[in-house]
Formats: C-alpha cells, structure tokens, sequence
C-alpha cells in the first residue's frame, strides 16, 4: 500500500491543520483512492470493507462544498441504522472543528420528532439520518432538500436489506438533479447497480475488495 500524506490534495490549511490535531497524517487507502475523484466533482461507488475510513473519505469532500453562511442544509448522508448515523454525525463534527459554526443535524427515528423540528427551523448545514425518518420530515415540509449538493448513500447495501428503497427514491427525488452522489457499501448486490443506475451520473468506481 502507497502512503500518502493528505497535504498531497488541495485541501485548506486549515483543515489539514485539524486532520492533523486529530491524528490523521496519512490517507488510508480508500481516502488515497477516492478523494482526488471527490474533489474534482465525480459522482462515486466505493466498496470497502468497514472499518477502512470511508467517512472521512466523503467527509472532507462534503465540508469543502459546504456554505458556512447558508443555514439550510446542504449535504445529506443517509445510513440504516441510528447507532451509525450517530457515529457519522461524531466523525463529521471532528473534521469540521476547524469551521466555526457549521451545524451537523442527527435525524433518526426512535426519538421525538418535535425537537428535531425545532432543531431544523434554527438550520443545519449537514442532515445525518435514517430514511424513515428523513422520510417522514419531507412528508411534514418540516426538511427541505433543495439546496443539497451532496447526497451520500452510506452502507447502502445494509439500507437496501433493510428495505429501504422507496424511501431513498422518495428521498433522491426532492433533491437537486445536479448534485454529487456518493454511494458506499461494503458488498456490491445487483441492486447496488440499479441503486447507482438511477441515482448517480457516469460514477466512478473504487473498489477495494472482491465480491465476498
Ligand atoms: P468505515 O466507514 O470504512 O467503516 P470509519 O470512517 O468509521 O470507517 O473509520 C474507521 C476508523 O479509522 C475510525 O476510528 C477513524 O477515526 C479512523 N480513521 C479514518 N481515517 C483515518 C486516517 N486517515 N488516519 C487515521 N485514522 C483514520
Ligand atoms: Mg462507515
């Protein structure tokens, strides 16, 4: 495996400063392989097992599009469990502390949906959640998409075992046709290839194991 620092990318001193605060000198091999494709805008399907860093691998894409002075959600990362969206939410608050102010929203089901409205009136630059709940949010008009850049479909392999497609459907469907989507999973079923088929532009594909 290539080492290589992330000071090789264009990225902010700024934010080269806080990976490296937070311990990250080196990208991993996922990050290497997909963030120079990120950054110049491509649409991506990244398969790689769990643990690999894949976060930080669409995190760093996802600030650097962000508008810090824009309080409406800009990026969108789906995941299938609350348990990991929670940690997704975590992983980006730390890649984002060199920004001041730039709100990460949690929107998962298993809680009250009321403070969440409350919270999304006060804005939100980025939107972590699970479909059902996301789903839910778009059907009140209480979450509004029109301004995402950025939809991640995280573990979407897991979300389509969980039978979450029509709301992902429902969900891509109130975004903007221009954004980037990013589709990570760590096995690579058929439907992940219609999933991309109708959601993603000429993706790029980065794929860092065999089919199990
Ligand atoms: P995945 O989504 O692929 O399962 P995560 O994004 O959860 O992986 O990252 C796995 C672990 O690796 C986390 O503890 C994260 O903090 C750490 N990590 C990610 N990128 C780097 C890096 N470039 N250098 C050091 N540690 C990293
Ligand atoms: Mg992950």
């Amino acid at each position: 495996m290539t080492s290589t620092p992330f000071s090789d990318l264009p990225l902010p001193a700024a934010m080269l400063d806080n990976l490296h605060d937070i311990g990250y000198r080196q990208m991993t091999e996922v990050q290497r392989q997909s963030l120079p494709l990120l950054l110049a805008g491509r649409d991506l399907i990244v398969r790689a097992k769990t643990g690999s860093g894949k976060t930080a691998a669409f995190g760093i894409g996802v600030l650097l599009q962000l508008e810090p002075a824009r309080y409406s959600p800009q990026s969108l990362v789906l995941c299938p469990t609350r348990e990991l969206a929670t940690q997704v939410a975590q992983e980006l608050r730390r890649l984002a502390r060199y920004l001041p102010n730039i709100k990460v929203l949690t929107l998962c089901g298993g809680t009250p949906i009321g403070p969440q409205i409350g919270s999304l009136e006060h804005g939100a630059h980025v939107v972590v959640g699970t479909p059902g709940r996301i789903r839910d949010h778009l059907r009140k008009g209480t979450l509004n998409l029109e301004r995402i850049r950025t939809l991640v479909l995280d573990e979407a392999d897991r979300m389509l075992d969980m039978g979450f497609r029509d709301e992902i459907r429902q969900i891509a469907a109130e975004t903007p046709k221009e954004r980037q989507t990013l589709l990570f999973s760590a096995t690579y079923p058929e439907e992940i290839g219609r999933l991309s088929q109708d959601f993603q532009r000429d993706p790029a594909e980065v794929i860092l194991q065999e089919a199990p």
